[in-house]
């Protein structure tokens, strides 16, 4: 029995996959796995996963410990799990306070967009697992798939249709694409349960008309719950002030995110910080009684 020790690099508000996946293939081999701790761990292996480039690395290992077996984005998007573990199902007694299933349906992303990893480092877009085994008993599940509805036809079909009869409550936390709703998959959407929003991401101009079309379009099918929509902070604060409030006025929650370069080397800027923080109080609704430049003058 060899004894496996854990870092979750990025704190632990919100549970690394990879690591429960470990975790799991590990204890099925009869190992031991525990949380590092300099003092008292004594580890035969560690794994240190760090999802985000700006995450702080840990450096606090005990002299004599085995150097860590470090992966994910944010030490370096290449680092991938061997088949088999990333085919386990996740060991949740690591996170006790997390009562959701969590996982990915599908891989990768059909565009390109400069700011972002995804297409760097998962490729294109491949269709992973069934939400059914994701599920595994639990009600409700938490699915990062970066753009889901750009799978084929067949496969959303199928995968949505089985939460709605299985009365999974869904959240997919990554977001939809705006661009792919279409009438036959909105009525599939308005089907399933949601654990609070139906969310989408509003990273351009160009983006706003297709959330305000697909908003529609959902609401149209029956959906009467909420929606959530990512908004980048780029460098042109007018651009994100307008797609703020034209989200507001169409009763979706926006959450703004200064622009990141996934490096990790660009700093975010103090006005696109200032700019989040007036977006995110009160779900954006500031934005309708005062502009940006009010609030801060
Ligand atoms: S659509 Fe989303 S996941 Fe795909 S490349 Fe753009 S930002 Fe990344």
């Amino acid at each position: 029995m060899n004894r496996i020790a854990l870092v979750d690099v990025d704190g632990r508000n919100f549970p690394n996959l990879a690591l429960m996946k470990l975790s799991a293939s590990h204890k099925a081999q009869g190992d031991a796995v525990v949380w590092y701790s300099p003092l008292f761990s004594r580890p035969d292996r560690i794994y240190a996963s760090k999802v985000f480039s700006f995450t702080p690395d840990f450096q606090d290992y005990a002299a004599g410990d085995p150097e860590p077996i470090r992966g994910g984005t944010g030490y370096d998007p290449a680092v991938k799990l061997p088949d088999e573990v990333e085919r386990t199902l996740p060991d949740y007694s690591i996170y006790p306070d997390w009562t959701s299933a969590l996982g990915f349906l599908t891989r990768g992303c059909i565009r390109n967009c400069p700011w972002c990893i995804v297409p760097k480092k998962e490729g294109g877009l491949q269709e992973v697992d069934d939400i059914e085994r994701i599920a595994a008993g639990r009600k409700s599940v938490v699915l990062l798939d970066n753009n889901f509805l750009a799978a084929d036809e067949e496969f959303v079909r199928e995968q949505l249709e089985k939460a709605a009869r299985l009365g999974l409550r869904l959240d997919f936390n990554q977001g939809l694409d705006a661009r792919l709703v279409r009438f036959w998959n909105a009525k599939l959407l308005a089907r399933c349960r949601w654990m609070r929003f139906i969310r989408f991401s509003c990273d351009t101009m160009e983006v706003l008309h297709e959330v305000r079309a697909a908003v529609e379009v959902i609401r149209g099918a029956g959906y009467r719950g909420e929606f959530f929509c990512y908004m980048l902070v780029q460098d042109d604060l007018e651009d994100a002030e307008y797609r703020l409030r034209e989200l507001v006025k169409l009763k979706v929650t926006p959450f703004a995110q200064p622009y990141r370069d996934f490096s990790g080397k660009a700093e975010t800027t103090k006005a696109q910080r200032d700019f989040a923080r007036f977006a995110n109080v009160k779900g954006g609704k500031l934005c309708l009684k005062m502009s940006f430049k009010e609030y801060y003058h």
